[in-house]
């Protein structure tokens, strides 16, 4: 099930564990940039809500 806040989870925000700062964000995602050095152009799009799969991704996440 979705919730807002998992403790130690690094992709809640509210944890304050990310070790860079998003690139760009809207109301229900965040993007990170790659640390691999072999995927430079490749970015991680987050849910701001703690997610455990895709399904459980709210109706308006997917839109
Ligand atoms: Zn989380």
């Amino acid at each position: 099930m979705p919730s807002d806040t998992v403790p130690n989870c690094r992709f809640c925000l509210a944890n304050d564990l990310l070790a860079d700062t998003p690139l760009g964000e809207n109301h229900a995602f965040y993007m990170l940039g790659s640390i691999d050095p072999e995927l430079t152009t490749s970015v991680m799009i987050i849910p701001r809500q703690h997610s455990e799969t895709p399904f459980d991704m709210t109706a308006e996440e997917w839109q």
